[in-house]
């Protein structure tokens, strides 16, 4: 089976082959630390997730770099505006994105360099432009010049001429330019009260633009070509565009295969952005009692070219349709310890030929591009009819064929996360409840031994209420729940 991806460079579906066999090589376009990201730019680093770890599980080897703007206009901007360094206002918000980054179960990349500490590499790679007479100088900043490099565009398939300057501001209209399309490239310092955003340059002192860094970050850690350029559509001009002009310019060589691009989060239909104020981080979403699963699978369950509209609604059905994954891999579990194996089953409807179906069909559909939608119908349709193979079979259920279906469910989680994310949750919480039952148990004790025992049995009422049952034994008080003892006798007796 082949694996095929979108490419934006040809819009079209094409078949994915690394340049190194076996080894993916993958950029992607990282936070700008200015504040803490949303669950748009989480929604982004999800996917890029998707992407990584089911190239792993066809057994690739993945390195991934994923950059973090902490210099640009809306990083100087915030250290201006509040009066701190730089460093002050993005170490903090780098932090916050680690912290989001693990709670939403994202796998660490090889390489997360930052722009502050790359600054050299984005010189040498103006001076190789400059080699190639692609640049000019003005005032101390440097720009690209586009009518000088035809092949300007090819990304978004526009005529170059057609080209106006869009997307982000990167306050290039304070400086003057040859053309209106050029993009800077430098920036002359001197304009700037950049404090300690400057830095020296053959220019003078100034600090790169934008779309440079990338260009070198990449090249530097994957090589001058390589395999997959990830980011968000509003990524696609002039950033990716600028990118592409700026390494293939420099380089001569072709510098990504494959561009993939995905859509927005949406609220209320329009882009969740931080300047539209429209927007949920995930300690917003923790903080009204959402799990980082729940968030997680929210953010997967649309196909990553497709928008996504953002509702608690839908968080709500993300986390009962992991309820139901969560219990048919429980239910596996108990039949997998239970099944004798005496009683495997040929027909169709058998739990293995159940299990092998989906197992296709996921890949299938992950192939094409990360079908997501097609997946998970693969998933859900082995839960209902596995279900009803273990109606009919019970622990008569050959244990290969059990077997079978659970490794449909790890395959799956190994590419989603979500199942093991969700694991982790619960463990967290089970340390909660038996850290109240304990320190309940031991005030009851308390109550006994000074013969208050109105209060001994209120404690136990209260314990009861959520569920929990106690057990006096000659060793000390046991506690169980609904589904079974959890816990050893009481040690502080
Ligand atoms: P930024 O921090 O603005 O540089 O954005 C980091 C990443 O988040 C980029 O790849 C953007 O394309 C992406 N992004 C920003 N807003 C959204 C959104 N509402 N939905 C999905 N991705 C987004
Ligand atoms: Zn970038």
């Amino acid at each position: 089976m082949a694996l095929r991806f979108h490419n934006t460079l040809t819009g079209e579906l094409e078949e994915f082959e690394p340049l190194e066999p076996g080894h993916v090589r993958i950029y992607s376009c990282g936070p700008t630390v200015y504040e803490r990201a949303h669950i748009g730019n989480f929604r982004t680093f999800t996917w890029e997730d998707l992407l990584r770890r089911y190239l792993k599980y066809r057994g690739y080897r993945v390195t991934q770099v994923m950059n973090l703007t902490d210099v640009d206009d809306r990083t100087i901007n915030a250290a201006l505006e509040s009066g701190v360094s730089l460093g002050e206002i993005t170490r903090p918000v780098e932090e916050q994105f680690f912290v989001d980054w693990a709670t939403l179960g994202l796998e660490r990349v090889e390489h997360h360099p930052r722009a502050t500490e790359h600054v050299d590499g984005m010189i040498g790679l103006v001076e190789r432009l400059e080699e190639r007479g692609l640049t000019y100088q003005r005032d101390g900043s440097v720009y690209f010049a586009i009518a000088r490099y035809p092949e300007y565009g090819r990304l978004v398939n526009l005529d170059p001429e057609a080209l106006q300057p869009s997307g982000r501001a990167e306050g290039d209209e304070e400086y003057s330019k040859e053309d209106p399309r050029d993009f800077v490239l430098w920036k002359g310092g001197e304009r700037e009260e950049g404090g300690d955003a400057l830095w020296d340059s053959p220019w003078g002192r100034g600090r790169p633009g934008w779309h440079l860094e990338c260009s070198a970050m990449s090249m530097q850690y994957l090589g001058e070509s390589f395999d997959i350029h990830t980011g968000g559509v509003d990524n696609i001009f002039p950033h990716h565009t600028n990118e592409m002009a700026q390494s293939e310019g420099a380089t001569g060589r072709p510098f990504v295969r494959f561009w993939l691009h995905g859509e927005h989060l949406l609220v209320d239909g329009a882009k969740m952005s931080k300047s539209l104020g429209n927007y949920h981080t995930i300690p917003d979403l923790l903080e009204i009692g959402h799990r980082p699963s729940a968030i997680r699978y929210l953010l997967l369950s649309a196909h990553y070219r497709t928008q996504l509209n953002f509702t608690l609604d839908g968080l709500a059905k993300a986390d009962h349709a992991l309820d139901r994954l969560e219990e048919f891999a429980r239910r596996l579990r108990e039949v997998r310890a239970a099944a004798e194996g005496d009683a495997p089953t040929t027909d169709s409807a058998s739990l293995g030929a159940v299990a092998r179906r989906a197992r296709a069909e996921f890949l299938a559909a992950m192939d094409e591009d990360l079908n997501v939608s097609d997946a998970l119908s693969a998933v859900f349709m082995l839960v209902r009819d596995a279900n009803r193979a273990l109606d009919r079979l019970g622990d008569r259920a050959a244990p290969e064929e059990v077997e079978s279906a659970l490794s449909v469910l790890e395959g799956f989680d190994a590419t989603f996360g979500v199942l093991s994310l969700r694991a982790g949750e619960s463990d967290q919480t089970d340390a909660g409840l038996r850290e109240w039952v304990e320190e309940r148990i031991a005030a009851r004790l308390e109550a006994r031994r000074e013969r208050d025992y109105e209060r001994a049995d209120a404690i136990r009422r209260e314990v009861e209420g959520r569920g929990i049952i106690l057990e006096d034994t000659p060793e000390g008080t046991r506690w169980k729940t609904g589904t079974g003892t959890i816990s050893a006798p009481d040690a502080r007796r």
